[in-house]
Parts: structure tokens; C-alpha cells; sequence
């Protein structure tokens, strides 16, 4: 089997033309779309980065060749989506991801739709995905997400099964108008406000103090300017690395107790625990048996690979 490195190291102009327009006859097929691919083949053609692809695949390196083929990729879906534009009910934008919510989504919340128990909040500063850029980004502002399932980034109202969708008739604004044959709903969403949990927490909650206390003292920001100097040996940021995820892991393990708190819950009030997040940015936090701490960079010795497997 032809390896992707191969792919961008050995093939020729040829065969990198022969496989874009294999990959949109597959996609035009994997969407039902009732477009011919020759005529959608023959836009492609036309596009800027298509015709720069070819001019330089033969003279480019590996890294040139992967990144144009990422961009062309982009291209091929549009394109293919631009020929069916309605909803297929495919579950196809389910499965790469919950919706972030909107004020708007307020009222699922009232009505009951959506619970607390679904949500989960992304701080300020974590590292997340993105499916309009196809890449990681470091949150600039905190959004409460619906949850996905475990190891997967399949929204749990998603059901494999007819209709797709649990919550269809009374899906978030998200999944409303981001459609995937139209990148104007992520222009339109870009304008709207997203709720934090600030927006969903009741002022009287006797949590609310709670949450805002261990916002401030786990501020990810600062957090982060910690372990970049840790790693770089600056003295006693290691220590204030450990002080803050001993904290986050006691006030957890509190809230268990005394409120009958489960992760579910934790994971709106606080977000996910410290721990997991600062994986996420690319560290590794290790106490050794004496006490020493040792703080460096994902997939360095004794660190974490990329995925946050061991
Ligand atoms: S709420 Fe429904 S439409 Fe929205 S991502 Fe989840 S399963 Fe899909």
C-alpha cells in the first residue's frame, strides 16, 4: 500500500491529479450529490491553488506538496458540497464535533433540551479544535459546548440510527446554520455572542463562588507562562505548576464530596480537570518518588505523544 509520506515525496504531477480528482469523485459519491463530477471536476480546474499545485508539484519538497494538498483538499470540498446544498441529515457534521452555544440556545436550556449535565466548558486558553480552519487554536474567549462521547468527537445527541439527530426539531443555533455546503454561517456565528458558564450559573448558587475562585487561580494564561518557564528551568514556576493542579484536583475531589458532585457536573462548573488541559497545550508534568518535579514538552522522555497516549 502507498504510504502518505510516499505520496508526497514520490509522486508525480501525474498521479497527484489522477488521485484529487479520485477524491472528489468520492466525496460527490459519500454526499449523494446528483452534480456530474466532470463538471465539477472542470471548477476545480479553474481554482487558483489547483493550478499552482500543478505548475510547482514537480519542483516542490515534501512539506510544499502537503500543505498545498491540504488547501486543495479544502477546495475539492466545497466544491462537492457546493453541488448539494441542503441538509442530508448524514450526521456527517455530528460526527466531527458538538455545537458551541449561542444566547439564543438559552432557551433549550429553559425548556429542558439541553441539561447542564450535557455541557462542558472550554477556558480561556485551552487548546482546541477548530473544523472551519481544520487546525488546534488557543481559546480567546470561554464557550459551553455540548458533550461528546467518550474518545470520539460525536456529539452525544448524535444516534447512529435514524433520524441522526436526537434533538432535531430543537437543535442549538449552531447546528442550525452552519451548513456544510455554505461557509456563511461561520461569518454569521463569528458575530454572535457565546455563552460562558457565567451566562448559565443561577447568582444565587452557592457554587457560583466556588467556580469563580478556581477560575482565577487556575487562569490558563498565567498557567501557561509557567510551564514554558518551568521547561526553560526558570526557578519556582515548577512549584507554582504543581500548587495549581494540586488545587484544581482538591477543589474537584471537595465538590465530590460535599455536593455529590460527578465528573459530569465538574466538567461545566470547572471545566476539564487541569491535568488533561495542560496535556492538551503540549506539556507533561511528572513528581518523581523524592518529591522533584519534572515539567517538559509532550513526546519528550517521560512525556506525552501528540494524542495524550503515554
Ligand atoms: S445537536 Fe444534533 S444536529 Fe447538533 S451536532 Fe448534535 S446531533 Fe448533530
Amino acid at each position: 500500500m502507498t504510504k502518505i509520506t510516499d505520496f508526497y515525496e514520490q509522486s508525480s504531477v501525474e498521479q497527484a491529479k489522477a488521485l484529487a480528482r479520485h477524491a472528489l469523485e468520492i466525496l460527490l459519491r459519500d454526499i449523494s450529490s446528483p452534480a456530474a463530477a466532470e463538471e465539477v471536476w472542470s471548477r476545480v480546474e479553474s481554482e487558483a491553488i489547483f493550478r499552482e499545485l500543478i505548475r510547482n508539484w514537480e519542483n516542490w519538497g515534501a512539506l510544499e506538496r502537503r500543505k498545498a494538498w491540504a488547501e486543495l483538499s479544502r477546495v475539492l470540498e466545497k466544491a462537492a458540497y457546493a453541488t448539494r446544498p441542503y441538509c442530508l441529515r448524514c450526521g456527517t457534521c455530528c460526527r466531527k464535533g458538538s455545537p458551541s452555544l449561542y444566547r439564543e440556545d438559552l432557551s433549550l436550556l429553559r425548556r429542558g433540551t439541553v441539561s447542564r449535565l450535557d455541557l462542558i466548558t472550554l477556558r480561556k486558553g485551552e487548546r482546541v479544535f477548530s473544523n472551519e480552519t481544520d487546525a488546534f487554536f488557543i481559546l480567546p474567549e470561554e464557550q459551553v459546548k455540548v458533550r461528546e462521547k467518550p474518545d470520539s468527537r460525536e456529539c452525544i445527541h448524535f444516534q447512529a440510527q435514524d433520524p441522526g439527530c436526537g434533538i432535531y426539531e430543537d437543535r442549538p443555533r449552531e447546528c442550525r446554520i452552519l451548513e456544510c455546503w455554505n461557509p456563511e454561517g461561520f461569518r454569521v456565528l463569528k458575530q454572535e455572542k457565546l455563552l460562558s458558564r457565567w451566562d448559565l450559573l443561577d447568582p444565587a448558587d452557592p457554587l457560583l463562588p466556588i467556580a469563580k475562585t478556581h477560575e482565577e487561580r487556575c487562569d490558563l494564561l498565567r498557567m501557561q507562562e509557567w510551564l514554558i518557564r518551568a521547561v526553560e528551568g526558570a526557578g519556582g514556576e515548577d512549584e507554582k505548576v504543581v500548587e495549581t493542579l494540586q488545587y484544581d484536583r482538591h477543589v474537584r475531589a471537595f465538590l465530590g464530596e460535599q455536593f455529590n458532585l460527578e465528573r459530569r457536573h465538574l466538567d461545566f462548573l470547572l471545566g476539564r480537570p487541569l491535568e488533561e488541559v495542560v496535556v492538551g497545550l503540549g506539556f507533561s508534568v511528572q513528581v518523581e518518588p523524592g518529591g522533584r518535579v519534572v515539567v517538559g514538552r509532550k513526546g519528550e522522555a517521560g512525556g506525552q505523544t501528540e494524542d495524550g497516549s503515554e
